[in-house]
């Protein structure tokens, strides 16, 4: 099976497919699209970049188009579930490209942002509705939305959601399903307690899964920098001065580190932006939108933020910090080299992290190739690396709480004395230098790795990214719909937008 026209998708499918350029399908799309066509469950293992959007959204478009059924009013006809907003966003905006010369109309609702515009979208009824959980069970609380009219569920990125700690949201949004629905769920990763949710969910479901995570990294050129805490800010700096990187993501572990190094490049001189939970969704969004269309090269990103976001054309990524997850670390490199691109992805490792690096080689089956210093770069010295590190740690902004945690109060066994910052301090500039210390680095060794797990991960001290209060944006006024990536990046209001909003191409 090697092109779309031999699954016999609906023909306003099959032109839109053509208008899109895609020849033929991927192999999760090859997979996935004939069961789903007719009808059948499915579990697919599947990351971002595989194509797995199309992989449910044709069949799904294709299905509606067999019936001639409403949406009722305030419900809708298809439900897909995902973690964050930016990737609720991307598959309504894959739906609208895909159906635009179909007459069903989606809306994306999430958390963060005004809820009456949504109500007021939701009011007529729609044919695909794609939200984030949190969101739409306050919906549904406020009686603006039931799902009894659900004939297709799509869970995404399932791992992530439990991850976020969606587990009782989601138990509570499928509970109020019909039970006689088709039910697809996607996840990257396939754990013990995904399997037993999918396996609760899903009736006699076909089991489809395309490359794992851990030979991604293989079509990706990596490199390893051994550089102190207090030297990475310098080195990247030093590294985007080169103009041949023209639109790099660079990652760091948490809210406040992604900000830090914005604020450093910007004293280098060198334009960036942040997205991560703390922004505001006007803010994300307008970053995003100035990332996708090159006006802004650089954008620096949390996990969480980034993850399920597709930029095209991404030549390089840069982890400012190694993931503490070593699978983060392949999505994260996934970022580029996409769709048969090249792409570099260069890690700064500090001593601490070596024993992440350790995990992620273990991950992938290969090791990471050390790189020593860029030509030109004059590292500083351990000394002055080390006072660079500890001014970043007495910076206003990182006096305050941490995310998730009060004022004046740290969790039991995170004590850590006043000025001391463990490990980190020490510094080895040596390329393939030995770990300070033989373990895996700690909680409580790494303040950054702490702030995130109790702050960025932890729905129940802090909110997720999608549920940051709701925005008023910094002119103080709600979210409007405007400077959407592509076609449909702040749909997040509810604002359907749908086919109907377009004139069909012909
Ligand atoms: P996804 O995994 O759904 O995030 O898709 C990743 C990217 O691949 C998106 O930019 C899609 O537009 C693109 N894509 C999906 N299916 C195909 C295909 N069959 N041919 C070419 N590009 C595709």
């Amino acid at each position: 099976m090697t092109q779309f026209t031999d699954f016999g998708l609906a023909q306003p499918v099959l032109r839109a497919l053509d208008e899109a350029g895609y020849q033929s399908p991927t192999p999760i799309q090859a997979q996935a699209i004939p069961p789903a066509m007719q009808g059948r469950d499915l579990c697919g293992i599947a990351q971002t970049g595989t194509g797995k959007t199309a992989a449910f959204a044709l069949p799904i478009l294709h299905r509606l188009s067999l019936s001639d059924r409403r949406a009722p009013r305030r419900g809708c006809r298809v439900l897909v579930l995902s973690p964050t907003r930016e990737l609720a966003n991307q598959i309504a905006e894959s739906f609208s490209d895909y159906g635009r010369h179909l007459p069903y109309t989606n809306t994306v609702v999430f958390g963060g942002v005004t809820i009456s515009r949504q109500e007021r979208a939701l009011a007529p009824g729609v044919d695909i509705l794609v939200a984030t959980p949190g969101r739409l069970i306050d919906l549904v609380d406020r009686r603006s939305l039931t799902l009894e009219g659900v004939e297709i569920l799509v869970l995404d990125e399932a791992d992530q959601m439990l991850d976020l700690g969606f587990i009782h949201a989601l138990k509570r949004i499928v509970r109020m399903l019909p039970g006689k629905r088709q039910s697809l769920f996607f996840s990257a990763t396939m754990p013990k307690n995904i399997a037993g949710l999918a396996e609760q969910y899903l009736t006699d479901p076909v089991q489809v899964a395309v490359t794992p995570v851990a030979t991604t990294a293989e079509r990706v050129e990596q490199q390893v920098i051994f550089a102190h805490t207090g030297a990475k800010q310098a080195l990247l700096a030093h590294i985007l001065r080169d103009p041949k990187i023209d639109r790099v993501l660079v990652f760091t572990r948490t809210k406040h580190g992604a900000d830090r190094v914005v604020r450093g490049l910007d004293k280098a001189g060198i334009a960036g932006a942040a997205i991560h939970g703390n922004k505001s969704q006007p803010q994300r969004e307008r970053a995003l939108a100035a990332f996708r269309d090159g006006s802004c090269r650089v954008l620096v990103a949390t996990d969480i933020a980034a993850r399920g976001i597709d930029v095209e054309g991404v030549s390089h990524v840069v982890n400012f910090d190694l993931p503490n997850v070593p699978e983060s670390y392949v999505h994260r490199i996934g970022r580029t080299a996409r769709a048969g691109a090249d792409g570099l992805a260069i890690s700064f490792c500090n001593d601490e992290e070596k024993a992440y690096l350790r995990d992620i080689e273990r991950l992938t089956r290969q090791k990471v190739p050390v790189a020593g210093f860029p030509e030109g770069f004059v590292p500083p010295t351990r000394q002055e690396a080390a006072e660079i590190a500890a001014s970043e740690e007495r910076r206003p902004d990182q006096r305050g709480p941490r995310p998730g945690q009060r004022q004046g109060q740290r969790p039991q066994g995170q004590q850590r004395p006043q000025g001391q910052r463990p490990q980190a301090q020490r510094g080895d500039h040596r390329p393939g230098g030995r770990p300070a210390f033989g373990g895996r680095p700690q909680e409580g060794r790494n303040p950054d790795a702490r702030n995130e797990r109790r702050g960025e991960h932890r729905p129940s001290q802090g909110r997720p990214e999608h549920q940051a209060r709701p925005e008023r944006g910094p002119e103080g006024r709600p979210q409007r719909p405007g400077n959407r990536p592509r076609n449909g990046g702040g749909g997040g209001e509810g604002r359907a937008i749908g086919w109907l909003e377009r004139a069909p191409r012909s």
